[in-house]
């Protein structure tokens, strides 16, 4: 081991205890000869007990070995300037030489190595606008000791980082109701979360099988969880800011339980199959004076759709939309979203392929999205327009909206108003 591609994980609470001292510790790592990586578990402060410290459990690095191989020491402006220089030149110092600029430095036996984690409490600037790193971490033998590879958890990793780049602030204080966790529904929360929304509410009473696996964003370890569930784990460690509740119930069976979480959202988002339980989503909107985001793949996987309905007098819900698509002599695809589309049965085979679920799922959430900014004053935010059918493999025989003949054609075109005997629309 003397390699300088070595990486060294410190965690948030190892950081901490390591900055509030300024003198030195040991350390025990979880360590990986074949990944080449050490992850800090635990550590000392001088003399004291090793202190574990919090770490992911699921991490890949928590089945590795144990191995007590560290230690980390405050350390002087001078070694930080000196790795400068070690770098550039791909050079190593002299255990003697490492020892002089930090005189605790433990020398290893003969034929062992250690690490160490090095931390300065100000560093030196080396030019107006350029300040070196305060940590470093090093290879260390009783001849030589090479900088190595050191990532730190430190909160730079969350999304407010974001901030005055994109509206952070404006989203996380939204709150999302998310019909379906299936395979556009989980690229819907995912998404969700990436842009940055404060809360998403998931329900959905389906557990994760493993015929779902090759089109949802969960992975093998979580088949046979519900969905909501296993979403919330994944969601919860990647977007630590996103505070998501899972609600593993059935839209149409728990309206009753539905229908507060819609009083408390500030927009919906369907995605689940079937006409049915996009009906009663599409009521309860309407009843909620709340908007909503329909998303679902039609004609066998061959267009996605996109129905954002704004709760606005002038704008007519769900059944509106589709009673006028027909009315119009326009063809409404709806109907073979009731053909088993999505259980995967021997005689409805799944036909629309994950990528494609998973774009149609995050295009729901950028609308989703760009709904919320723009009442909130976002003017770049404006959608071209409310619906959007878009080509994921184009036939030719379907008609308006569904005759694009390019993939990836976008058909945008605008929520009609409502009718006046809709039931849904005249509840409000
Ligand atoms: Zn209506």
């Amino acid at each position: 081991m003397s390699d300088s591609d070595w990486l060294v994980l410190l965690p948030q609470e190892a950081k901490e205890v390591i900055e509030k001292s300024d003198g030195w510790g040991r350390l025990t790592c979880r360590i990986s000869g074949p990944d080449r990586a050490a992850l800090v578990v635990a550590l000392s402060n001088e003399d004291s007990d090793r202190v574990p410290v919090a770490t992911d459990p699921g991490h890949f690095l928590m089945t590795a070995g144990f191995q007590p191989v560290g230690h980390w020491y405050a350390v002087p402006e001078e070694l930080v300037l000196t790795e400068y220089f070690l770098v550039r030149q791909s050079a190593t110092l002299s255990f003697d030489e490492f020892h002089r600029l930090v005189p605790k430095a433990e020398c290893p036996v003969s034929g062992k190595w250690a690490i160490a984690v090095t931390y300065c409490a100000q560093p030196p600037a080396i030019s107006e606008d350029e300040t070196l790193p305060a940590w470093s971490a090093w290879i260390v033998t009783d001849s030589s000791v090479q900088p190595m590879l050191l990532d730190i958890r430190d909160g730079n990793e969350l999304m407010d980082a974001l901030e005055g780049l994109w509206p952070t602030r404006a989203l996380a204080s939204k709150r999302v109701l998310l019909f379906g966790a299936g395979s556009i529904g989980g690229a819907t929360a995912e998404s969700l979360a990436s842009y940055g929304a404060g809360q998403i509410d998931i329900v959905d009473p389906d557990r994760l099988l493993f015929h779902n696996i090759p089109r949802h964003v969960l992975t093998t370890k979580h088949v046979g969880r519900t969905k909501v569930n296993a979403l919330t784990q994944t969601l919860g460690s990647a977007w630590p800011e996103c505070h998501v509740t899972p609600w593993p119930i059935d839209l149409v069976a728990n309206a009753d339980l539905v229908r507060p979480l819609l009083d408390e959202s500030d927009i919906i988002v369907c995605t689940v199959d079937g006409v049915e339980p996009r009906r009663v989503a599409n009521y309860l909107a309407r009843r909620a004076g709340k908007p909503i985001v329909f998303a679902c793949v039609l004609g066998d996987g061959r267009y996605g759709e996109i129905l954002r309905i704004r709760a606005l007098p002038e704008v007519g819900c769900l059944e509106c939309q589709r009673r006028r698509l027909r009315e119009e002599g326009r063809i409404d695809l709806e109907t073979t979203l009731d053909r088993g589309y999505g259980t995967g049965t021997r005689h409805n085979p799944m036909t629309a392929v994950g990528g494609d679920l998973h774009l149609i799922g995050q295009l729901t959430a950028k609308i989703t999205v760009a709904t919320l900014l723009r009442a909130q004053g976002e003017l770049d935010q404006t959608l071209v327009d409310d619906n959007l059918v878009i080509a994921l493999r184009p036939t030719p025989g379907y008609t308006d909206p569904f005759d694009a003949t390019r993939m990836l054609d976008q058909k945008w075109y605008r929520a009609g108003r409502p009718y006046d005997d809709c039931p849904a629309c005249n509840a409000t």
